[in-house]
């Protein structure tokens, strides 16, 4: 998902001034049975009737037929849903979320929305009807049980609020055994809100997700299946899907499937079949507006389908979209794995729409655009990469974000800088517009120095200080904090670290430790040190230049002769001192003005340290971290000093950058 759209938006207009002074063999065409043929490492396939191994351990298989009442914005449905109990052990009650409960009024979504806000809802926002939302399952049965529909009962395993209705709960006669499998058969009503925190309408226009009952996912011994939360996004079993999506027949519809039938109905409508394997959720959007963009990218494991729905107005954008969508494809291709789906769609929302934009589900996301938008000001261009980026980290490693949601957003932030500067240039990769220009790297800087020692990056993502610290810890400072380690361990290894752990957990659920073992096993170093200070503590990093002095050794001569370049004896001291409580070692350049510069490494575990030269020289300058590699460091304005002041930096410049890039994102916050 893509953050606080307008405090980011703020916070690109400050970082101007910053910156100015300083899968192998798969089917090419759709067929009825669809089958991957893929050699997946360690996955093992359940489901597959071909025998053909899957890319993942397939848990759940969803029949969904839903049907779109667009003047009621509503679903009518039925869900057959068979879950593999692949756990080992009995299994007698199964949770399931209905996220759509989540908007209205006494959930604890909008509690927490209340409380500190979310993406796209201040806390002081009054309760708006036309943002209600509900999931209402009619009907439950199982196969050889029968009717369960008394037996649903809402749970509230976070916080015990009994108006919350995101979780409920079943309980059979009998456990499942291992091994064994049972089909539950639901029918459920959908009332979509008017677009919300990703989801809804907006006039004739719809984005459905979250809208089916899921089941929670058996992990670590236990259920997990969390409430929604006002900063959660998702944890779910890896499957199949067959959905059959019955809309009026002039909408033009995407899903997160490949669309294997067609067929028009007598009363005008349409129903379209679509089959999906290895992914955990499906998402599905419709519009009469939308133009249909066809276009593919080939990696090294094959082509893949692009489909990108344009919104009314927008089209002059679909080449902004497509580059960054198949730059974004090119660079995961090269640096982190193979992309092994044959589809990937791109919504663009409508006018008015936005919450529905900058958001992923498996080979389906959402973007974001306004038709004025300038070229230099990349705002499509990072949406798409940024959602593009969770097919990897939030659709096939999958991990938890409901626990660790540092590992998909935080790491993906991380990725959104070096691709963002790959594609469109380092310092200028958000902005290039008119002499102004700033870049990913800084945005996700300032995100961090918001927030920056609220709360760990291993905090449950609905346990942080705020909706403001979530945000600000999970993308901006997991940027940071793998920006530094790129100084540590080389930029290079990093990025064979992420290579090494795409593609020893994709398809697995890992977690954070996992993340952590293959940036040790790809470095050879023992980095506990860092992590216990950067991932699962709130040290704050903060180095300075304390002092810098040259003192005539001859001070106490009563009259001594004029000083002499080169000649005068000088005491030199540098006075280098740690501010914050994270531990880290330091480079300090110090300058003398006979043109030498001495570099001093520190160990940095105590207070301060002080470097004494005697020297026919004076000290120009020091720097401490002068080739800028910790991005940690939260004040870069004291890691140096220079003997003499130079006041009157350039300021008009910055001004007028500030300017123009406040303009145009005031005009975005009026018109999108
Ligand atoms: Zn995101």
């Amino acid at each position: 998902m893509m953050r606080h759209r307008m405090s980011v938006v703020f916070a690109l207009s400050i970082l101007v001034v910053f910156n100015t002074s300083g899968a192998s063999a798969r089917r090419n065409t759709p067929p009825k049975v669809a089958i991957l043929h893929h050699a997946a490492s360690d996955a093992t396939s359940v489901a597959s009737a071909t025998g053909c191994k899957a890319l993942s351990v397939r848990v759940v298989s969803y029949g969904i037929d839903a049907r779109l009442d667009a003047d009621k914005k509503a679903i009518e449905a039925t869900e057959t849903l068979t879950y593999h109990n692949l756990t080992g052990q009995p299994l007698q009650t199964f949770p399931f979320h209905l996220y759509l409960n989540a908007f209205q009024p006494q959930s604890t979504f909008m509690s927490e929305v209340r409380q500190s806000g979310t993406r796209g809802t201040g806390s002081e926002a009054g309760w708006d009807p036309k943002h209600y939302g509900a999931i209402e399952v009619q009907s439950l049965a199982a196969d050889g049980v029968g009717d369960l529909t008394p037996q649903m009962q809402f749970i509230q395993p976070d916080d015990h609020n009994p108006d919350d209705h995101t979780v409920f709960q079943v309980t059979l006669p009998k456990p499942v055994p291992p091994n064994a499998d049972i089909t539950f058969r639901m029918t459920f009503h959908d009332q979509l809100p008017e677009v919300v925190e990703r989801t809804g309408y907006k006039r004739d226009f719809f984005m459905v997700a979250q809208w089916f009952p899921k089941v929670g996912v058996w992990w670590h011994g236990a259920w997990n299946c969390h409430q929604f939360h006002a900063t959660t996004e998702f944890f779910a079993d890896f499957g199949v899907f067959d959905v059959k999506v019955t809309v009026p027949r002039n909408y033009v519809l995407g899903a997160a499937g490949d669309e294997i039938g067609s067929d028009d109905n007598p009363d005008g409508t349409r129903t379209v079949t679509y089959h999906a394997e290895d992914t955990h959720d499906f998402s599905w959007t419709a519009s009469p507006e939308f133009t249909d963009v066809e276009d593919s990218w080939t990696g090294t494991a094959g082509p893949v389908k692009i489909h990108l729905l344009m919104s009314p107005g927008h089209l002059g954008l679909k080449g902004r979209y497509l580059q960054s969508l198949k730059g974004t494809l090119d660079y995961f291709d090269r640096w982190y794995g193979a992309y092994p789906y044959d589809r990937i769609t791109v919504v663009d929302p409508p006018r008015g729409a936005l919450n529905a934009g900058g958001m992923e589900y498996p080979t389906l996301i959402t973007g974001g655009a306004a038709w004025w938008e300038p070229p230099g000001l990349r705002l499509t261009e990072v949406v798409t990469e940024h959602e593009f980026g969770h097919q990897y980290w939030y659709g096939m490693v999958a991990t938890n974000e409901f626990e660790e949601a540092w590992l998909d957003e935080g790491i993906n932030s991380y990725v959104e800088v070096k691709i963002m500067a790959a594609l469109y240039g380092q310092g200028r990769s958000l902005i290039d517009l008119w002499g102004a220009t700033a870049d990913d790297e800084g945005e996700q800087r300032l995100s961090y120095l918001s927030t920056p020692d609220a709360d760990p990056l291993t905090r449950f993502a609905f346990q942080f200080m705020s909706s403001a610290a979530y945000g600000d810890t999970t993308y901006g400072k997991t940027a940071a904090v793998l920006l530094t380690l790129e100084g540590i361990i080389g930029e290079e290894t990093l990025r064979n670290a992420l290579h090494t752990y795409f593609e020893r957990t994709k398809f697995t659920h890992p977690t954070g430790t996992d993340f952590l073992k293959a940036v040790g096993d790809a470095s050879g170093q023992d980095l506990s040190w860092y992590f216990n200070q950067a991932v699962s503590g709130t040290n704050v990093l903060d180095y300075e230049v304390l002092g810098i002095r040259s003192d005539r050794a001859d001070w106490y001569r009563k009259n001594p002769p004029p000083g002499k370049k080169g000649q005068t004896l000088y005491r030199d001291t540098v006075l280098v001192h740690r501010k914050g409580d994270f531990l880290f070692p330091t480079e300090t350049d110090i300058r003398f003005d006979d043109g030498e510069t001495v570099r001093e490494k520190w160990d940095g575990r105590d207070r301060w340290v002080r470097y004494t030269y005697l020297k026919r020289a004076k000290v120009i300058s020091a720097e401490v971290d002068p080739d800028h590699k910790v991005r940690l460091d939260r004040d870069f304005f004291n890691n140096s000093q220079t003997a003499v002041a130079h006041p009157g930096a350039t300021r008009k410049l910055e001004v007028y950058a500030v300017f123009v890039t406040q303009l145009f994102f005031q005009l975005l916050a009026w018109l999108v």
